[in-house]
């Protein structure tokens, strides 16, 4: 893990087996990623004692994360740390090579200000190594310890969310799939449950907080349909974890806690919202929350970095994840392009009629002068005849009949 900012990173590969779900994964990324199997890479937040090593072992139904007990007391981290541990699940010959990445110290003292910080430079520090790798020339073998995915355990108060959760939130869900959950929600009644789960959402709407919601996709059967938005009606998931085994009263043996007044099955739907996050997850939306760490958060990242070194983002390779939104992205520059050379038309077909009629003034203008020119020398002329022809008409009159008779002359011989 060299992307890691952590200080005490322990980690640990696993060979583990279990029925976990993801070799049910949707046909085709099944194929996709068949040969060299699952990646997946999961934050975990929540202060000590939340209740997110159970969880995470409940969910991939092996022990991944040693229980608060044993690890090194919170009590001696100053701060918050980070660190990471992995295992390789093995789920019907199939293979996950699941990263846990844990951030204990969060939460845990009075002064609770800026614990966010060290996870979203976490967080972030990821994205960097992952672009330096996408920016070098030969780009095979591309490590990818992007974070898919981000469990923000909420205490089961009953009250609201808190300022460090709100503040969490805000601070990080520009950057990863904010997947929020209410744990241990058995110590809260249903009413209880029903009326935090309402006030939490209220919150993350009023701070206008990102949070996971899987897509209902177009091509999605009835069945998927009907499955998401029952996943979609359970956010926040109140989960409840255990690792142990109890005895049902019909005798089966189920992964639940046990009380005086019964037991609450942890993949009992009516029980709490287990199934649906792990189904969520692990299965049905893995892809999804992949694919939108790559096209959308990644790649807002990529973006911000890029034009805060200088560079000047070429819209031409700008992914987005949305295809529809993308074409009409694309048809609005386009369109915006046309008017603009439509503009541009106009103004030069304006500016050309302008001077084509100013040449046509111009030479009126002189036709007209040169007519008037022309007409006044014509009347000189004319003027200058008629006094001419005056001049020899007064010079020579009109002969008199006494005239006819020859003039004695020099010439006169006869
Ligand atoms: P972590 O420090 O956040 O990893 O918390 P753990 O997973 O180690 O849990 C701390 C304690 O809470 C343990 O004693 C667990 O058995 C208990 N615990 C975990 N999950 C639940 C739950 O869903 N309901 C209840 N009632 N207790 C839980």
């Amino acid at each position: 893990e060299n992307t890691l900012r952590n200080k005490s990173s322990t980690s640990q590969i696993k060979s583990l087996k279990g029925n976990v779900g993801f070799s049910c994964f949707p046909d085709q990324v099944y194929l996709k990623s068949i040969y060299d199997g699952f990646k997946f890479t999961l934050m975990v937040v929540g202060e000590a004692g939340i209740g997110k090593s159970t969880l995470i072992n409940t969910m991939f139904e092996n022990k991944i994360f040693p229980s608060s007990s044993e690890v090194t007391t919170t009590e001696n981290i100053k701060g918050v740390e980070i660190t990471s541990m992995s295992a390789d699940i093995q789920d019907n010959n199939v293979k996950l090579h699941l990263t846990v990445v844990d951030t204990p110290g969060f939460g845990n003292y009075l002064n609770n200000d800026n614990h966010w910080q060290p996870i979203l430079e976490n967080i972030e520090s990821r994205f960097d190594a992952f672009l330096a790798q996408e920016n070098r020339v030969i780009r095979s073998k591309i490590v990818d310890n992007r974070i898919d995915a981000l469990i923000y355990f909420i205490k089961p108060t009953g009250h609201s969310l808190r300022t460090i959760d709100i503040e969490f939130m805000k601070r990080m869900h520009a950057k990863v799939n904010l997947i929020p959950v209410i744990s241990k929600s058995d110590t809260l009644t249903q009413e209880e449950l029903t009326a935090f789960k309402a006030r939490i959402l209220a919150d993350i709407n009023f701070h206008s907080i990102q949070i996971f919601k899987p897509t209902i996709g177009s091509f999605d059967d009835p069945e998927t349909t009907m499955d998401t938005k029952d996943i979609l009606n359970k956010i926040p998931f109140a989960v409840v974890g255990s690792e142990e085994y109890v005895k049902r009263e019909d005798g089966n043996m189920v992964r639940g806690r046990a009380y005086p007044w019964g037991i609450i099955e942890v993949d009992n739907e009516k029980h709490n919202d287990f199934t649906q996050l792990r189904k969520m997850i692990i299965h049905s939306h893995m892809e999804e929350l992949k694919d939108y760490t790559d096209t959308v958060l990644y790649e807002n990242h990529r973006t911000q970095k890029l034009l805060s070194m200088g560079h000047v983002q070429d819209n031409s390779v700008f992914r987005e994840y949305n295809p529809a939104a993308q074409l009409e992205e694309e048809r609005k520059i386009h369109e915006a392009k046309i008017q603009k050379m439509e503009a541009e038309m106009n103004a030069v077909f304006q500016q050309k009629v302008m001077e084509k009629e100013s040449k046509l003034k111009q030479s009126e203008e002189e036709l007209f002068s040169r007519h008037k020119e022309m007409k006044q020398t014509l009347e000189k002329q004319r003027k200058e005849l008629t006094d001419k022809k005056k001049q020899m008409e007064t010079s020579v009159r009109p002969s008199s009949p006494m005239d006819k008779k020859p003039k004695k002359g020099l010439f006169n011989l006869s």
